[in-house]
């Protein structure tokens, strides 16, 4: 039996109704602060909300506008600072992957707030104070890199700040320094299986124990093939930089779904199109209410990004419900000859095949009047072979699988094992050649 240790077990097991009277309280405070923001002070009061005293229940979060990227972008650079710039100490801006960066700011408190949460979370996974945490992912304006690096020195960790990419480096300070945990997003820690292979560095010369992979969403079957390659437990982290990076939801010791922290965070699931509540359990966007930064308050933020609540409670004895993995954005969606498709769903299928390898690629191109879907897929190095009838045949086999669960008939291109390219920071998997309309 598992003996689940918390980090800070007071908030962590709080009972559910003093949990929300807590969430209550903090977002009186949120409310107090996004008023003193110029977007906030006009968008709050057209809505009724011109203090926080209107706020009485929780059910009057409701009251509260959606907030949504591009009002953060209209608000660019100060729009929705809360404090006087000389409080501010730190920056963050998101990646990008959609659109223009958004900016956030942190004052002391909220830097301090933010990195409790991740330690909580990095804590949850059963990490203590003797582990040594490699941080292989994008250090600079992207949250993983300093806010896994804050969090883990909470915890007490040695924190080595290796940054991203180079795997040649990453094996050697693995080995110089007898790294126990990783961060990295899940395409990269496939990668680096690859690359051990490729280099010839023994797994039991590694004391590699565990591994945190966010910042791309990824399925079960990822999960569990990075877990059986490494030969590590993976946790799935999830966090956005408008939410000050990771540390919003994480998996504890159960490994099943991720726990947001409830007293940082308000988590509704609504129905993107409707903006109306989904039903207990359903899927849908995820909106988050900031409870624990100051500098840029940020009410009822509409993530884009798909999940929906477990109803029952974790076996780990925290009471902050659990997300269901993040299977993309909204926005994420293709549309090819009219069917709708995620790339995730191409995921989950590559991904359970042991004839795939680890990485592939969706292109989609126009053909004449057709939209044309193209999955380039490595192979597993078991079975790469020159034998074009095995190959042909497998060509076929692959086909067939993805075409049944996603009503779509691809071209499938095999490519050998470690060839197709790799990024640093989030994997793009979508390549699409279509031309835009204007
Ligand atoms: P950007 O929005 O430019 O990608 P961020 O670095 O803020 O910049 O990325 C946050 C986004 O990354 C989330 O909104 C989500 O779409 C994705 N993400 C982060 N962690 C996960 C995860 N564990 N599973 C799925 N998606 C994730
Ligand atoms: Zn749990």
């Amino acid at each position: 039996m598992t003996a689940y240790q918390y980090w800070n077990p007071g908030v962590e097991t709080m009972n559910r109704s003093e949990l929300k009277a807590l969430q209550l309280e903090k977002l009186k405070w949120a409310v107090k602060n996004a008023l003193r923001t110029p977007f906030y002070a006009k968008r709050l009061k057209e809505a009724g909300v011109d203090s926080p005293d209107v706020i009485k229940t929780l059910d009057d979060l409701r009251r509260i506008p959606f907030t949504a990227k591009h009002d953060l972008r209209n608000g660019f650079p100060y729009g929705f600072l809360s404090v006087p710039k000389d409080e501010i100490i730190r920056l963050h801006a998101s990646s990008g992957t959609t659109g223009t960066p958004t900016t956030i700011y942190f004052n002391r408190e909220d830097i301090a707030r933010w990195t409790a949460f991740v330690a909580r979370s990095i804590y949850a996974t059963g990490c203590n104070k003797t582990d040594v945490f490699q941080n292989m992912i994008t250090y600079g304006l992207f949250t993983g890199g300093l806010g896994f690096h804050a969090g883990g020195e909470e915890v007490g960790m040695l924190v080595i700040p290796s940054g991203a990419g180079n795997t040649a480096r990453q094996f050697r300070l693995m080995r110089d320094f007898g790294t126990t945990v990783v961060h990295a997003t899940p395409s990269f820690l496939l990668h680096v299986e690859s690359k051990m292979r490729e280099e010839g560095v023994k797994r039991e010369s590694l004391k590699l124990r565990k591994a945190f992979a966010g910042a791309e969403p990824y399925s079960e079957d990822t999960r569990k093939r990075i877990e059986a390659l490494l030969a590590i437990d993976v946790y799935n982290s999830y966090g956005l930089s408008e939410m000050n990076g990771p540390g919003v939801a994480f998996e504890c010791q159960c490994k099943n779904g991720l726990h947001l922290w409830e007293d940082g965070y308000i988590g509704e699931i609504i129905n993107p199109d409707t903006l109306d509540p989904v039903k207990e359990g359903e899927t849908g966007e995820l909106v988050l209410t900031c409870l624990c930064r100051e500098a840029t308050p940020l009410l009822r933020y509409r993530t884009r990004d798909l999940s929906g609540f477990y109803t029952e409670p974790c076996a780990c004895g925290r009471t902050h419900r659990r997300l269901r993995r993040i299977t993309g954005r909204t926005d994420d969606m293709l549309i090819i000859n009219g069917v709708n498709l995620f790339p995730s769903q191409i995921e989950e299928v590559v991904m359970s095949m042991k004839e795939a390898g680890n990485n592939y690629l969706i292109v989609v191109e126009k053909e004449g009047v057709l939209d044309r879907l193209t999955v380039r897929i490595e192979v597993s190095p078991a079975l790469f072979t020159d034998d074009a009838r095995l190959l042909n045949a497998l060509k076929e086999k692959i086909r067939k699988t993805l075409q049944a669960p996603i009503t779509i008939n691809p071209r499938v291109e095999l490519h050998e094992y470690g060839s197709l390219p790799v990024s640093e920071g989030k994997t793009k998997r979508v390549q699409d050649n279509r031309p835009k309309d204007i």
